[in-house]
């Protein structure tokens, strides 16, 4: 599926969803999807509040955090829970199957394809269980914090250093 085509899909998704539940079809929830699925990656509500702000479509917070709640019943949106970090979300069309890579110093979140990485999930059925996408969470450390962590070592090697050659030539007086 193209993605213009994914945005018509998931309209069509949740009207079909907000008449099932009489809900109201208000233009902010479509407001709110549509900004969603034209954005690619992560957000958490503050985020989502802010572009939203930006996008002249001013919706409130409460309108917000209602819409979420819908979108997350209905699976057009998927909750992620990085380790201790404020609930994060993204789109779950034209977005599966992808690793999340979650740095435990930093707490920074980066998305990794990689196909070979949970095999079974690409059979498309485990135990009889229908797969329609799936997510995994990969805690470690990330490039920038392992640079940092190296640079922050030959420092402290450094500051090591002269204060031995300071001792030395202070025994020497
Ligand atoms: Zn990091
Ligand atoms: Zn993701």
């Amino acid at each position: 599926m193209d993605y213009a085509n994914i945005r018509e899909h998931v309209k069509e998704e949740f009207t079909i969803y907000l008449n099932k539940h009489k809900h109201r079809k208000t233009p902010e929830r479509y407001a709110i999807l549509d900004h969603i699925y034209s954005s690619k990656g992560h957000f958490d509500m503050d985020s989502l509040y802010n572009t939203m702000q930006n996008s002249n479509f001013r919706v409130s917070r409460a309108t917000l955090y209602n819409t979420i709640e819908l979108l997350l019943d209905c699976g057009l949106v998927v909750k992620h829970q990085f380790g201790a970090n404020v609930s994060q979300y993204e789109r779950a069309y034209g977005n599966e199957n992808h690793d999340h890579l979650i740095c435990i110093n930093c707490g920074s979140v980066r998305e990794y394809k990689n196909g070979n990485l949970f095999v079974p999930a690409k059979q498309k059925t485990l135990e009889r269980f229908k797969v329609s996408y799936y997510s995994m969470y990969i805690y470690g450390i990330c490039s920038k914090c392992q640079r940092h962590k190296i640079a922050e070592e030959r420092k402290l090697e450094k500051a090591g250093d002269k204060k031995e050659t300071t001792k030395k030539t202070s025994k020497k007086k």
